[in-house]
């Protein structure tokens, strides 16, 4: 029958299960869901560049919560003005119940009168002191006693993994070595808060997955509510419970990594996470009937009732994992349209065909039992699109 496709800005037509819930993630983070941090339409202006505008989010005690987007758009600003290294234009920055920061309001507390712990992207460990040394260095600093501080050494070394190299100098450690013990010395002193600024973008691909997971363990074994700030999709969605998506200084979405892929709030989110497949088209109408027309000429049935008028043009856009290839020769029906395989490449695991279809041409993925032919004529079968506004 009749595939029912569409609904104008994101809206989906067919839900698979009840909507996307993310409040019921934080009740996850939890028990009481206490809010920890709370920033409310923060801005920060350089000149005439507005670096962070109109953000406001809340984290609760516990969460990892992460900052998502391109480079320069705002997201390492946002969590200087959280650390207290940046002074905020307007808006309110709040933690643990106390008001940090309101430009409005004349009330700006110091860095270190924040409790904050920083992790940047630079290994900021002191070079000069041994490993034990980076981590004592702190917590003197705030007179802890000489007991608490040497117990306080063996448990967080012990944590990250760098237990037995109290003695060594940071170049006696890995890349990986070193941010661990970056991240030790600002565990040890128990900050309420951790802010971490693209952690992992200096240590390799294959040490950086293997990081990405010893950081989730080991926040969910402290419980230490973290801020992360990474244009690394992957990293974001495989350790935050959620995620603001960040887009010229403001925040497109928040919603866990489900609910950001699923159910994205702008053709910019939906096209930032995960890959996307889009094609050009206008909505065309015939008496009682709606039509998407594809650029190239195919057509799906329009269902929903949509906003745009007849020949208004729209952007369909669809993950590669919702098209099926068909091959059993036949003509296209509701929901279908004709595509031409235009490279087939090898690549151990799988195929990956190129594929050409309504003006555009992407890849597709296949398994290796199913191997297409170049040149080979197919019915793409589209079964989740999203339109956007063009
Ligand atoms: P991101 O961390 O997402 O890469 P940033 O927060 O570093 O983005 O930068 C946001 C915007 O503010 C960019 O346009 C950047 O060029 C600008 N910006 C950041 N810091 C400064 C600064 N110290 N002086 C002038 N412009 C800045």
């Amino acid at each position: 029958g009749a595939r029912t496709l569409g609904a104008i800005n994101g809206t989906r037509l067919r839900r698979r299960g009840p909507p996307f819930r993310s409040n019921k993630y934080i009740f996850n983070v939890s028990a009481n869901n206490q809010t920890l941090l709370k920033l409310e339409r923060v801005r920060r202006c350089y000149g005439s560049t507005l670096a962070v505008d109109q953000v406001s989010f809340h984290v609760a005690k516990g969460e990892f919560f992460s900052l998502l987007g391109p480079s320069g758009c705002g997201k390492s600003t946002t969590l200087r003005l959280i650390a207290g290294l940046e002074e905020s234009d307007a808006g309110e920055i709040w933690l643990n119940g106390r008001l940090i920061a309101s430009p409005e309001r004349g009330i700006l507390v110091p860095a270190e009168k924040r409790n904050i712990g920083l992790v940047f992207q630079s290994y900021a460990v002191w070079p000069h002191m041994t490993v034990a040394q980076n981590v004592v260095y702190p917590l003197e600093v705030r007179r802890w006693d000489t007991a608490k501080i040497s117990r306080r050494v063996g448990e967080v070394l012990d944590l990250v993994g760098l237990a037995g190299l109290e003695q060594r100098r940071p170049v006696q450690l890995s890349g990986g070595q070193q941010q661990r013990l970056a991240l030790a010395r600002s565990l040890a002193y128990e900050p309420d808060l951790l802010l971490l600024d693209e952690p992992l973008s200096n240590v390799d691909a294959k040490l950086r997955e293997h990081l990405r997971f010893e950081l989730k363990r080991l926040q969910q074994s402290v419980g230490v509510t973290i801020v992360y700030v990474t244009h690394d999709q992957t990293e974001a969605m495989s350790m935050s419970h959620r995620l603001a998506i960040m887009n010229h200084g403001h925040i497109e979405q928040i919603d866990c990594p489900e609910a950001i892929y699923k159910d994205p709030a702008s053709f910019f989110v939906q096209n930032f996470v995960g890959r996307l497949i889009t094609f050009e088209g206008k909505v065309k109408e015939n008496g009682a009937t709606r039509k998407i027309e594809f650029s190239g000429g195919s057509c799906v049935p329009l269902v929903e009732q949509t906003t745009i008028p007849d020949g208004g043009k729209l952007k369909i856009a669809v993950r590669p994992e919702d098209i099926e290839i068909l091959t059993n020769g036949r003509e296209p029906g509701a929901g279908e349209i004709p595509g031409v395989v235009v490279d087939v490449s090898y690549v151990g695991s799988r195929y990956e065909c190129a594929v050409s279809a309504a003006n555009a041409e992407f890849v597709l993925e296949t398994a290796p039992n199913f191997r297409l032919q170049r040149g080979q004529t197919v019915v793409l079968r589209l079964n989740e699109i999203k339109l956007w506004p063009a």
